[in-house]
């Protein structure tokens, strides 16, 4: 079906034809210069004195986990409301993910207080998710992890050039992990960055990306290394420049179209003031935006009376508007039910709200009309 809106468009072009053409004509395709170019600009755009380009975010928290030794017996307080790769990470290294709740309806980012209330003796790191581009509470976040001696690891898959108190996200905990995935903000088709501040992070990470080994491929290949050890059990996790110098390209045009996100935020939130039955969450966050500069990922609407989500996503995806619903809970997902024994109920906020969500067409080139058609839609389907 083609949608008349649909939920994400890809903001890609001419610059990204030519950036990538020029490393296709150049013959090198794989890991390389082109990728330490998007490590250096990536980490320095956001003040972290290291990054390492991955294959995808879902590797960097991976690595980030696995940087730290975290592993059987630890556990690893999440959200449920992500992406299930935010929970996955803590299964991957053999560690049990802790579910804790969202703040409110309003804040769907993790909550401070039910952080403290899931810590244990056994827990080793807090993975916080800044959600649809809004940091979480980072301050009262870090104050409760030295408290119990725990790391933050930041996943920012939404938030590639966020602020939280003049700061940007990525480099407030010990680790933070980006995506490139091609709806994010900035996309390499399939991608990730791991930002630190610790140089010995940095280093196993990269050891860890590439088998462990000691030298790379592009290494030998100019002459730098003939042979190689290897030191650690490692992945092949590796970007390439052919993705980096998309990524390279998109980062140039990120601060465009990040303020174009922002734009379309203020404009869905007001045409939406007036209708009856949604709220808009992180109202107070934007308003509080000396605070936190976001340019957010998703638009996200909470339905605020028992109507069925699933039939007022079905009309408007009658009337050619894209919906989807970030996220189903983690907690809820049959593999975390059956392993760990969640169950409905152990999340109240996160449920309900997850329950009565609805994300809308959200990308740079969204149109002021497009804004327009959805909300109206929206009011149909919400009444009609
Ligand atoms: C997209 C996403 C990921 C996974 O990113 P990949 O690059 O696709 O592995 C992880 N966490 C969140 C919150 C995401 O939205």
């Amino acid at each position: 079906m083609a949608w008349k809106v649909p939920l994400f468009d890809l903001d890609v072009g001419d610059q990204e034809i030519a950036a990538v053409r020029q490393v296709l004509e150049s013959k090198w395709i794989s890991m390389g210069e082109v990728t330490q170019e998007l490590e250096r600009r990536f980490a320095q755009a956001h003040g972290a004195r290291f990054g390492v380009a991955v294959s995808s975010c879902t590797a960097a928290l991976h690595l980030a986990l696995k940087a730290l030794d975290i592993g059987p017996g630890d556990e690893v307080i999440c959200p449920s409301l992500t992406f299930v790769a935010t929970a996955n990470a803590a299964l991957y290294v053999g560690a049990t993910p802790v579910f804790a709740d969202i703040a409110s309806p309003d804040d769907l980012t993790i909550s401070t207080t039910d952080i403290r209330s899931k810590i244990t003796e056994r827990t080793r790191a807090i993975l916080v998710m800044h959600y649809g581009g809004f940091p979480c509470d980072m301050d009262a976040i870090n104050d409760v992890a030295q408290q119990y001696n725990c790391a933050v690891v930041e996943d920012a898959a939404h938030a590639p050039l966020t602020e939280y108190k003049g700061r940007k996200v990525g480099v407030l905990g010990e680790v933070g992990c980006f995506s490139f995935f091609s709806n994010k903000n900035m996309t390499t088709a399939e991608g990730g960055m791991l930002l630190t501040n610790n140089p010995a992070i940095a280093e196993r990470v990269r050891l860890l990306r590439s088998h462990g080994m000691t030298t790379l491929s592009y290494d030998r290949f100019k002459g730098h290394a003939s042979s190689y050890d290897v030191v650690d059990l490692g992945y092949n996790y590796r970007m390439d420049d052919l993705r980096a110098s998309l990524g390279v390209a998109q980062f140039d045009r990120l601060p465009t179209m990040n303020a174009k996100r922002r734009v379309l935020w203020e404009l869905y939130r007001e045409r939406l003031a007036g209708v009856e039955g949604v709220t808009v969450p992180f109202g107070a966050a934007v308003e509080q935006s000396g605070k936190w500069l976001t340019h957010p990922y998703i638009f996200p609407v909470v339905l605020t009376y028992s109507q069925d989500p699933e039939s007022v996503r079905q009309r408007l995806a009658n009337s050619g508007i894209q919906t989807s619903v970030h996220y189903p809970p983690v907690h809820l997902f049959q593999l975390y039910q059956s392993r760990f024994g969640y169950r409905p109920g152990d999340l109240p906020i996160t449920e309900s709200v997850a329950s009565h969500i609805i994300s809308l067409p959200f990308y740079p080139s969204l149109t002021g009309e497009d804004v327009d058609l959805v909300v109206q839609t929206l009011q149909r389907a919400l009444y009609d």
